[in-house]
């Protein structure tokens, strides 16, 4: 039988560079040690007080199907805290709880793309970005950004980029590069999207691990709090990744169009895992600054090692929980490096070509291994990139 071509299309075709990942996954299984520095997840799990709202909650009978745009307390609470943030006023009306960022961005774009228009994203880009778009029927165009811009988009590139778009999806801090856009990245996106007619979709879901700079949320500028749908999530900030809790900030009318989706789609989100959701936010920024802590600290640990070489060079790690390493000096590609890695030293990390061809030479370190083995793996990753750089210098 014939399958949609929507969805035999979501994959693109091609290698995407998550050999190694699968490689690393299967020796784990048979046995070997190997330390997985590849995924996004915490070393952490949930914390137990979540854990223990969650099971109030359902054993205190909130286990039949739950309001589908949310329950009115979380939405509550999600607005007053973007409304914090970012001085845009935001009320419940504005936000749509979701099953986790990732259905978020899947439900975004398609409430702002018909099949076959164009969907801009920045390379290099968070690994399900191009599916996403493909999935929802659109075209995805890259914007290629370079490390001579620490992986910012310029304004040149944007605006090159944009005419005939329907869409842009950014994420600040980023996820592979650890880039947390500029004010003058973010003015010059807002000014593209606004000239070009463009819709804005702010992947926002690392908002709370920023070690360098200032997260500024682009619904916050000028003009573009109708035009911006803001991508949320519990999965870093509180280290809830398998609770699949997240939002969507946006204009009302747009929200009310995505709770017609969840309607026919998710049906929203299981009641205990809003409560929890409600209960950890109600926690205040402590909370967010401990799940935050460990990454902040591995982060200065991992440039103490790069410090005194120049074969590994650290792109500047502004926020999230990645390190992006330069191996171009190895004279290989971030797969042939991580390939190489893997099977020399026992260290799984991700090729920078799984995230788009600006990451070339590039591989992503994640900084979830505890701190001694953190130092540990990074050490002899640099031992091992200089052994290779000076063999091929022979
Ligand atoms: N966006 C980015 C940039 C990510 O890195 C991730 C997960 O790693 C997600 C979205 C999806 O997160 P979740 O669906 O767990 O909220």
């Amino acid at each position: 039988m014939k399958l949609s071509q929507r969805i035999t299309d979501i994959n693109g075709g091609g290698s995407d560079g998550w050999g190694v990942f699968y490689r690393a996954r299967r020796m784990v299984a048979e046995g070997v040690p190997v330390t997985e520095l590849s995924i996004g997840e915490h070393d952490i799990g949930t914390s137990e007080d979540i854990l223990r709202a969650m099971h109030a909650s359902a054993t205190g009978g909130h286990t039949g199907y739950a309001m589908v745009p949310g329950i009115d307390a979380l939405r509550r609470t999600v607005a007053d805290r973007i409304a914090t943030r970012t001085g845009v006023p935001t009320t419940l009306d504005n936000i749509l709880i979701t099953p986790g960022g990732q259905s978020a961005l899947f439900a975004a774009h398609t409430a702002v793309c018909d099949p076959g228009d164009t969907a801009l994203y920045i390379d290099p880009y968070y690994a399900t970005y191009p599916s996403t778009l493909r999935g929802v029927g659109a075209v995805p165009k890259a914007i290629v950004t370079s490390p001579d811009t620490a992986f910012q988009p310029t304004r040149a590139a944007l605006a090159q980029a944009a005419k005939g778009a329907t869409s842009l999806l950014v994420n600040s801090p980023n996820n592979p590069t650890g880039a947390v856009y500029s004010m003058a990245t973010l003015t010059a996106i807002a000014e593209t999207c606004i000239a070009n007619d463009l819709w804005l979709i702010s992947d926002e879901v690392y908002d709370t691990q920023v070690w360098d700079g200032e997260h500024i949320s682009p619904r916050s500028l000028p003009g573009m709090a109708d035009r911006t749908l803001v991508v949320g999530s519990m999965s870093k900030s509180h280290a809830m990744t398998g609770s699949r809790v997240g939002w969507i900030c946006g204009p009302s009318d747009v929200i009310s169009r995505l709770i017609d989706l969840a309607t026919n789609t998710t049906y929203g989100v299981a009641g205990f895992i809003q409560d929890a959701a409600l209960f950890a936010l109600g926690q205040g920024t402590a909370v967010e600054e401990t799940v935050a802590a460990p990454f902040r600290r591995r982060r200065a640990l991992a440039l103490a090692v790069l410090e005194g070489q120049n074969i590994v060079r650290p792109v500047p790690a502004q926020g999230a929980m990645y390190v992006m390493l330069d191996i171009r000096g190895t004279g290989l590609s971030g797969e042939a490096f991580a390939e190489a890695l893997l099977d020399a030293e026992l260290i799984a990390v991700m090729p920078g070509e799984s995230f788009g061809q600006a990451a070339a030479g590039h591989i992503r370190v994640a900084m979830t291994v505890a701190d001694e083995a953190f130092t540990d793996a990074l050490k002899r990753l640099v031992r091992f990139a200089q052994n290779h750089a000076k063999v091929d210098a022979k």
